[in-house]
């Protein structure tokens, strides 16, 4: 397997699922929308595990509503 490195970090890791939102991820990606909700353009992160768990928990991705 390909040895990721983090965007945020910038440390390696193995590539990883984590669950989110009951399906699994190890990047992230990002959407621009305009005004009407048509996406405009888009980056995309490597996230290590402690990243990406860093992130969930500020985003609170994984709480019950
Ligand atoms: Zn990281």
């Amino acid at each position: 397997m390909k040895i990721r490195k983090c965007d945020r970090c910038k440390n390696p890791y193995d590539p990883y699922e984590m669950e989110i939102n009951n399906d699994c991820a190890n990047s992230l990606g990002i959407v621009n929308m305009d005004m009407r909700d048509n996406v405009c353009s888009g980056v995309y992160y490597d996230l290590c595990p402690n990243c990406m768990g860093d992130l969930v928990a500020w985003m609170k991705l994984n709480e019950e509503e």
